[in-house]
């Protein structure tokens, strides 16, 4: 299961990212299927993993595309609620010539995903439910209801807390496995042990082109280098880890594993334009590691 938001992404390809103030020109924009939630829903679908995903779309005409998009994608989009009278949610994104990116969304449909129904949605599914992953670009409200049902059903429960939210921290005491990035892992603890010694569980976090970092309560950090590739498109690439991630743990693997595959499977994913194009199969990420 994957709790979190949908997006429809309009990218435009420039030199250099604008400073504040300034026009930067591309050849054309470009609109790509985006959401944390759904990209990492489509990147777990095309990992194998039979994926649901929990959130809200509007009724406006980008709607009915963004769920064919995921549903053609392997997302069953059965728990996706369609708002009326609010806009799907939306980013402009800038990419420069480097792979990095600058990103605004339009909240939309996401800001209005209903508590109620997440919980109802998850007591539903739980039982069938290999892990749950949370992303943060929906009410706090929604967050913690999510985690709070997946971690007293007992079900492994992935909080990506992108962007970290207050109710974050409160999250920690039920102890989902944390997988934020450098700058949030900063933000959240001085220090990734202090940050396990809180939650009691896991943290990974993912430092771009630097691979990834993990640390387990009263362990050392295990440092996972990057898997070297070409970049053309960092955009998503840490939504691919999550839903990598999420994917190998619902199947079984051992957090190791299961990092390690995410790791491969997020480089690759840079290697095209878009935040979900590049999420690779199980089959590529092996041919990578050979
Ligand atoms: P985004 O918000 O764009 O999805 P993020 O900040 O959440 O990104 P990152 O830490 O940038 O996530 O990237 C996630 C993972 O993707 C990294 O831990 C690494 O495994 C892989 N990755 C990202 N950039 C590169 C790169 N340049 N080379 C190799 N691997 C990369």
């Amino acid at each position: 299961m994957v709790v979190g938001a949908v997006n429809v992404d309009h990218v435009v390809v420039t030199g250099r990212l604008p400073r504040a103030g300034e026009t930067v020109v591309g050849p054309a924009m470009v609109r790509h299927g985006g959401g944390k939630g759904a990209n990492a829903a489509v990147a777990a679908a095309r990992f194998g993993a039979p994926v649901r995903l929990i959130g809200a779309v509007g009724t406006d005409d980008v709607a009915a595309g963004a769920l064919a998009e995921l549903a053609e994608a392997g997302v069953d989009v059965a728990f996706v609620e369609r708002l009326p009278e609010v806009p799907t949610g939306a980013a402009v994104i800038v990419v420069d010539a480097a792979g990095e990116n600058q990103i605004a969304v339009g909240a939309g449909a996401n800001a209005h995903v209903d508590p109620d129904r997440v919980r109802a949605s998850l007591r539903a599914a739980l039982p069938s439910c290999g892990c749950v992953l949370v992303s943060t670009e929906i009410p706090e409200a929604a967050v913690a209801a999510a985690v709070e049902e997946a971690t007293a059903a007992g079900v492994c429960c992935v909080l990506n807390p992108a962007p970290v939210v207050p109710v974050v921290a409160d999250l920690l005491r039920h102890g989902p496995i944390l997988t934020p990035n450098g700058g949030e892992a900063a933000e959240l603890a001085p220090d990734l042990a202090t940050l396990a010694a809180r939650s009691g569980a896991p943290v990974v976090v993912t430092l771009g082109g630097d691979g990834v970092r993990y640390a387990l309560p009263g362990r050392p950090p295990v440092e996972v280098a990057p898997h070297r590739t070409t970049v053309v498109d960092t955009t998503g690439a840490g939504d691919t880890f999550n839903g990598v991630l999420a994917a190998r743990l619902a199947a079984g693997d051992p957090l190791d594993r299961a990092v390690r595959t995410a790791n491969v499977a997020a480089a690759l994913s840079v290697t095209a334009p878009g935040a979900r194009a590049g999420g690779p199969t199980p089959a590529e990420v092996a041919a990578a590691l050979v």
